[in-house]
């Protein structure tokens, strides 16, 4: 058993500029293992940003189109439960050969081994050998390999050796994509509209984008409806609130709404009415301060705004912050109410 998950492939990941690098050196080890300059391959990155999919992909690629390879995936965690088995049975000679055998190692998180000398000097062994007949190896990692703290600095160094290439945030483009991908893939359709709404909603990692996705659909048949904009509202709401997480910038918009006495559409609108103005570079603000949202999806958020429009908006009210302390009184009590 090669332990991949065939779900994971090349078709279903979106490149973007975000994995531009470790997707491309991916797919040149998937046709030519062992014998590109890409070894080993080191993926670090964040939680959620598709480590462990681009890995697998890798693997599952060989798999299928060079069916004498043997491509084995292990999470670091199982390595070392087999490799402390392996010691306990007295079978270690065994455990080495297995994995000397290997034509494809892909090794997941590998942080775990911080500090497991043991484990390490094992994996040194390994790999030297694998390295040395040509075989591919490939790693993942949740921060680059100069961070990895109580790993040897002669494994650091073999981690080091082939490529290293970090997998970042999805941008605005790769999101996008990426649910109109997954819900392809379900056989649903959405609107344009709200697709984007998500996209400029949620911006931490594809997981989490990928749990909204799965709570819409779960929300829509539940209620046997369509998923549009408001459900996708109330949707992301809940999320948020039983997750105790950060700010949304729905949130945002209806709290300094209701503080202003003025509705939501106000902020979006484009009225340029002072009753207007005011609290909507207000709302800017605040969205910049509690969300993790960049100024152009502030800006959609606020009637498809400019982001220099956003820009002058907060520059406008740090300056009142600093200069006027009613106004800085205002923008404590509608931060305190966002909590
Ligand atoms: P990590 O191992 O970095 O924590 P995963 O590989 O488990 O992250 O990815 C989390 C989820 O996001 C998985 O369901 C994965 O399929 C999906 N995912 C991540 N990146 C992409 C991408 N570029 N395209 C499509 N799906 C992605
Ligand atoms: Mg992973």
């Amino acid at each position: 058993d090669s332990y991949l998950n065939p779900a994971y492939t090349f078709d279903n990941f979106i490149e973007g500029d975000c994995n531009r690098l470790g997707r491309s050196a991916g797919f040149a080890i998937a046709q030519n293992p062992g014998t590109t300059a890409f070894n080993p391959l080191m993926i670090y990155g964040g939680v959620g940003l598709g480590k462990t999919h681009l890995v697998q992909a890798v693997g599952n690629y060989i798999k299928n189109n060079n069916q004498d390879k043997f491509v084995l995936y292990v999470s670091s965690e199982k390595f070392t439960t087999q490799f402390i088995n392996a010691i306990r049975t007295d079978s270690l000679r065994d455990f080495m050969s297995f994995y000397m055998q290997v034509d494809v190692l892909i090794i997941d998180d590998v942080q775990f081994w911080a500090g497991k000398e043991k484990t390490q000097e094992t994996f040194f062994h390994i790999f030297n050998h694998l390295h040395g007949a040509k075989k591919q190896i490939i790693m993942t990692s949740d921060r680059a390999p100069r961070d990895l703290q109580g790993m040897q600095d002669r494994l650091q160094s073999r981690f080091k050796q082939g490529l290293t290439a970090d997998l970042q945030q999805p941008d605005l483009e790769t999101r996008t994509a990426i649910i109109q991908k997954k819900l392809q893939a379900e056989g649903i359709f959405i609107e344009h509209n709200v697709i984007e709404y998500l996209a400029h909603s949620i911006n931490t990692n594809v997981r989490e984008l990928e749990g909204v996705i799965v709570s819409l659909m779960a929300q829509a048949s539940l209620n046997r409806r369509e998923i549009d904009l408001d459900l996708a509202r109330n949707t992301l709401r809940n999320i948020v609130i039983d997750s105790d997480k950060e700010v949304t910038i729905d949130t945002v918009q209806d709290v300094v709404a209701a503080h202003f006495n003025i509705t939501v559409a106000d902020l979006k609108s484009k009225s340029r009415k002072k009753e207007a103005v005011f609290p909507r570079q207000i709302a800017m603000f605040l969205a910049k301060e509690q969300t993790e949202l960049s100024l152009k999806s502030i800006g959609y958020h606020f009637g498809g705004r400019d982001h220099s429009t956003v820009i002058h908006a907060i520059q406008t009210i740090s300056d009142l912050v600093s200069n006027n302390p009613q106004i800085r009184e205002t923008v404590e009590k509608l931060k305190g109410s966002l909590k």
